[in-house]
């Protein structure tokens, strides 16, 4: 049994970036930055966001988990399903997850939201 606690939404930050792009007060490649890396990882370990990519309307938007903690060892960093967190968090491990959604098309990224998961 895995509890998640201190959840910390991001979807407000995200609003209001996303009107500052509208508005043009923001460049596209300026929020479209996500690395080789994140997008490797959102190919990977991710899933289908279920909504078009706010940004170039793409299907292709994917939602990612990376985990980290000082518990977690060379784990920390790395992205993961959650069958996979609760089985860290499972074992008495505190992890950290950061919820962060891509889009391999165009390379938008951001955070979603950040919570704790500890074994309940
Ligand atoms: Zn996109």
């Amino acid at each position: 049994m895995v509890v998640y606690r201190n959840e910390i939404s991001h979807q407000w930050e995200r609003r209001m970036l996303l009107a500052r792009w509208h508005r043009g007060s923001v460049k596209r490649d300026e929020i479209c930055d996500a690395d080789f890396l994140l997008v490797t990882a959102a190919r990977f370990h991710g899933v289908p966001a279920g909504a078009p990519c706010p940004i170039c309307d793409s299907e292709e938007l994917r939602v990612v988990q990376w985990i980290h903690g000082e518990q977690l060892g060379r784990m920390s960093g790395t992205a993961r399903s959650t069958e996979e967190i609760e089985q860290i968090a499972g074992t008495g491990r505190e992890v950290t997850v950061h919820t962060v959604e891509v889009c391999p098309v165009c390379r938008w990224n951001h955070l979603l939201k950040a919570v704790t998961a500890t074994a309940g």
